[in-house]
């Protein structure tokens, strides 16, 4: 495995003078990181992340691409915009698209395939509701959704970043407990190793409160290769501590 990766979500947050200053505090501490690091920013953004971060440490992308090429898709972002503004990841099927935009797995698959075509990595994001967690669904819920993404992709599964993100644990500070994640991402790996003989190319990040205090434990998680961090991205320090404790994790 390579070295892990760091991948902030802004969600709908910004502003370009804040932007501005979060960057620079980013920039001024991140020196050399000992993970992979990436901030997935609103459309907008993209063109001031290319202008700041360009030749960093620190790669950008997007929060959902279309499913589609090009054309009459009002509203719509392609993957060759994201391409002209230098983006590298894009994140797909947060839950908050599939909950308030009514994303399907199939439809999440499809925008995962046209990332990919592009040279884009997209982060798959799968992940369980509370509800589906008490009714002991949890492994059921994201095999189907990581299954609908391999379904797609075929071999190129392996050029994806899985995020498992119990939905019960985005923006809520309620974390699922290190054994609680590794046992999910165990059983993703599992499924992917029968998709692939290279199971452990494929980053799973683990998403949902992570912060400053809780990473080093989850990161230490010997399936969980990085994190998908929403609040705690849009502080310069809690973001920082959260990439140097890659430091310690294996
Ligand atoms: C997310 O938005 O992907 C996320 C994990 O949010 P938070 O870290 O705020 O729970």
């Amino acid at each position: 495995m390579s070295k892990k990766l760091i991948a902030g979500n802004w969600k709908m947050n910004g502003g370009l003078a804040a932007n501005d200053a979060l960057l620079k505090s980013m920039l001024a501490g991140v020196g050399q990181p000992a993970a992979d690091v990436a901030l997935c920013v609103p459309a907008p953004y993209l063109a001031q992340l290319q202008s700041v971060l360009q030749g960093s440490s620190i790669a950008w992308g997007a929060q959902d691409v279309s499913a589609h090429e090009q054309g009459a898709y009002t509203g719509e972002v392609s993957v060759a915009m994201l391409k002209d503004f230098g983006c590298r990841y894009v994140i797909v099927g947060h839950s908050e698209r599939r909950q308030y935009h009514g994303e399907t797995d199939e439809v999440v698959a499809a925008k995962t395939q046209r990332a990919l075509s592009a040279g884009v990595t997209p982060i798959v994001c799968v992940g369980e509701t509370l509800a589906q967690r008490e009714a002991g669904e949890t492994e059921a819920v994201v095999k189907r959704q990581l299954a609908a993404v391999i379904h797609t992709v075929g071999h190129c599964i392996t050029e994806i970043v899985v995020a498992y993100e119990p939905v019960w644990a985005i923006g809520t500070g309620r974390t699922a407990t290190p054994e609680q994640a590794q046992t999910v991402h165990a059983v993703l790996r599992a499924q992917l190793a029968a998709a692939t003989t290279h199971p452990k190319r494929v980053h799973i990040l683990y998403g949902g409160s992570m912060n400053a205090a809780n990473a080093a434990t989850l990161l230490n998680q010997p399936d969980i290769d990085g994190g998908l961090i929403g609040g705690a991205s849009l502080k310069a320090e809690d973001f920082l501590k959260i990439i140097a404790s890659c430091q310690q994790a294996v």
